[in-house]
């Protein structure tokens, strides 16, 4: 396994107020990974390209006319896109080195190979064409990094991709992108969208079309511990098995720690190591992509998620969610998990 650290990331797209998406969160990560036993193989990038480089990628993702509307307001920075997610004079330098770096990343993978992306600003509330399945806002990002890791992906042969995201926000781009596709498996666990951002991914939301069956939202209630995450990793894990991908782009966002300031969840280390325990077991080509995380998210759960990816065995405490909680998290896990069982089973 490696982790690439972005060299930008800590110097470009700088917000001019209080905004918790900045180049601090990239400080954090490499002050805990400093303290572990893992530290070599942490390694910084810098990827040099120009907008010409990446244009033909961002196309076929998003359409061209958020690309302008990106493009026409990065030129008059420092700006807001809306009132979640801004533009520094230099962001566009960084959201061009970002898609650079994840599709060559993503290109290389070979068998059995994992790498774990530091970037910023992250990518999975970005639709084709900007903000998703009616979001209010594009909540921090710009172009969507987990559908340019899918992209790379298939042109160097890969078939069947699975996303995992477990940010603790729906990963309501990615899942937009790729609604009708069953040829991409979007597994997203997140805080219930009823009351919370971005308002999107229930249950009910399973595709659409030939994707039918292929998107699948599990959801947690606020208060939802380690010991409810756990009980949705293990249907997870056969869900993926049972759609057998070819490799797995991970959405990875550590806001569902407690504590971490901008959801109610109480995951801690326990949750994290579990889903890099998952990856290890899952043994494919796997591209972990930053998301969220602000603050204690990601000091205490990177390590966490890397020793469980690493193999290195280590002995967290589940937080639990209160017992009325915790049955509504089953009940709702169970149901969902019936019913994608029949499309993937044809
Ligand atoms: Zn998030």
């Amino acid at each position: 396994m490696k982790i690439l650290i972005e060299k930008n990331s800590l110097l470009k797209h700088i917000p001019w107020f209080y905004h918790p998406e900045n180049p601090g969160r990239v400080k954090i990560i490499m002050n805990a990974l400093s303290k572990t036993s893992f530290r070599d193989h942490v390694l910084y990038v810098e990827k040099s390209a120009d907008l010409s480089d990446v244009l033909s990628i961002l196309e076929r993702i998003h359409c061209r006319k958020y690309i302008e509307f990106v493009l026409d307001r990065a030129s008059k920075a420092p700006c807001e896109l809306d009132p979640d997610t801004y533009l520094s004079r230099d962001s566009l330098e960084l959201l061009i080195e970002t898609i650079s770096l994840v599709y060559e990343t993503a290109s290389s993978l070979r068998s059995n190979n994992t790498v774990f992306l530091i970037i910023r600003p992250p990518g999975h509330h970005a639709g084709k064409c900007g903000k998703a399945f009616r979001a209010p806002t594009l909540g921090f990002c710009v172009f969507n990094n987990a559908a340019i890791a899918i992209e790379a992906l298939r042109d160097n042969g890969f078939n069947r991709i699975t996303v995992l995201d477990f940010d603790i926000h729906h990963g309501n781009g990615t899942q937009e992108i790729y609604y009708k596709d069953p040829t991409v498996l979007h597994v997203d666990l997140h805080r219930n969208p009823i009351d919370f951002y971005p308002f999107t991914g229930f249950p009910e939301q399973i595709g659409s079309g030939r994707g039918r069956g292929y998107s699948i939202n599990f959801i947690l209630e606020p208060g939802s511990g380690d010991d409810s995450y756990s009980f949705m990793l293990n249907l997870v894990s056969e869900i993926i098995e049972l759609y057998s991908p070819e490799a797995i782009v991970v959405s990875a966002g550590f806001d569902g720690f407690l504590d971490d300031g901008l959801a109610d969840t109480m995951l801690t280390e326990h949750t994290y190591y579990n889903i890099g325990k998952l990856l290890r077991k899952l043994n494919l080509p796997t591209l972990l992509v930053l998301e969220g995380g602000y603050s204690i998210g990601l000091k205490r759960g990177v390590p966490a998620l890397v020793y469980g990816a690493l193999g290195i065995k280590k002995e967290y405490e589940p937080s639990r969610t209160e017992k009325t909680i915790y049955r509504q998290n089953v009940e709702y896990a169970k149901k969902l998990y019936n019913h994608i069982l029949k499309y993937l089973k044809k």
